[in-house]
């Protein structure tokens, strides 16, 4: 360095802002991560000057981001039915279309008569979303939740460690790793609600590559094929033996999903079958209730 050379400073907040090359809200969203100052503190001053410390983090995540890494991994969070989640790449990240699933089972969940303990199962509960929107809007339900992956569980648990309050009404979330319903014993009591937002993209969808960075475990399950439906099958055939007579199977599924799935519950007896759309319009969780005795009207119908 000569001495006609400036001193290298750090930059100011705004300087940061403009030179990172991200988009303006995940440059602030990347600010306030780590440093703590929310984005209208950062509007009101951009002149402060930024240590070399959190310069060298912001920029060590920024280059994440550059290189397509999802925001919520690079910050380790995000937000699910107005709770903060932490994720990690071993789960989904949690998508806003799966707060309709959440509505649709508390609905349900409201419906059982108030002298009854209400029990709901999460499958494939990843991030443990589902399990903990559900646990946190209503005490009283028994929560059960499940993932063949031994580190999504983890996420999960540390979840419901964080937004769950330990001593309500339901007791804990109980968590396991299953398959699907595999690890469950018969002493599992049955289930009001059953939901699941499973691994639905079929196996060579050109999606894929945009969501390379999320678990395929997540995304097209253990055995990918060709239609993306083979899990939700798996899921239909086998949950009428844990619910309740009158109980709901609640999944969320693609968005060309609908008539497949609602055709699936159809023959297997379900009744009350129903699709509901998400926020941008798509059918994107279809219910069916546990398959009744003869003479149960089954009526089918998108509302
Ligand atoms: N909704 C996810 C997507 O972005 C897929 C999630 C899933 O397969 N359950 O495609």
């Amino acid at each position: 360095m000569t001495p006609a050379d400036p001193i290298p400073q750090p930059p100011t907040l705004a300087q940061w802002l403009d030179t990172c090359g991200l988009p303006r809200l995940h440059a602030q969203v990347l600010l306030h991560h780590v440093s703590g100052l929310n984005r209208t503190q950062q509007l009101a001053h951009p002149e402060r000057a930024l240590d070399a410390q959190t310069v060298a983090r912001l920029d060590a995540l920024a280059a994440r981001l550059r290189a397509g890494e999802p925001l919520a991994y690079v910050t380790g969070e995000r937000e699910f039915y107005g709770l903060s989640f932490q994720v990690t790449p071993a789960v989904l990240i949690p998508r806003p279309e799966t707060e309709l699933l959440v509505d649709l089972a508390l609905q349900r969940l409201d419906a059982l008569p108030s002298t009854a303990t209400p029990r709901l199962l999460d499958l494939g509960t990843g991030s443990g979303a589902i399990a903990v929107a559900v646990a946190q809007a209503r005490p009283q339900v028994q929560v059960w939740a499940v993932d063949a992956s031994a580190q999504a569980l983890h996420v999960a648990r540390g979840n419901a460690a964080r937004l769950v309050d330990a001593a309500r009404p339901g007791g804990p979330i109980h968590f396991a790793v299953s398959d699907w319903f595999a690890g469950l014993d018969d002493a599992t009591p049955r289930f009001d609600c059953i939901v699941s937002n499973p691994p639905y993209v079929a196996q060579h969808d050109p999606h894929l590559d945009a969501l390379r960075h999320e678990p395929a475990l997540a995304l097209v399950g253990q055995q990918p094929n060709a239609d993306g439906l083979g899990d939700i099958r798996r899921i239909v055939g086998a949950a009428p033996r844990f619910l309740q007579p009158h109980g709901w199977l609640l999944l969320e599924h693609g968005y060309d999903q609908a008539a497949s799935v609602r055709n699936l519950l159809h023959a297997h007896g379900y009744g009350g079958i129903v699709s509901s759309r998400d926020l941008a319009g798509i059918e994107r969780v279809t219910a069916g209730q546990c398959p009744q005795p003869p003479g149960f009207a089954a009526d089918s119908k998108i509302v």
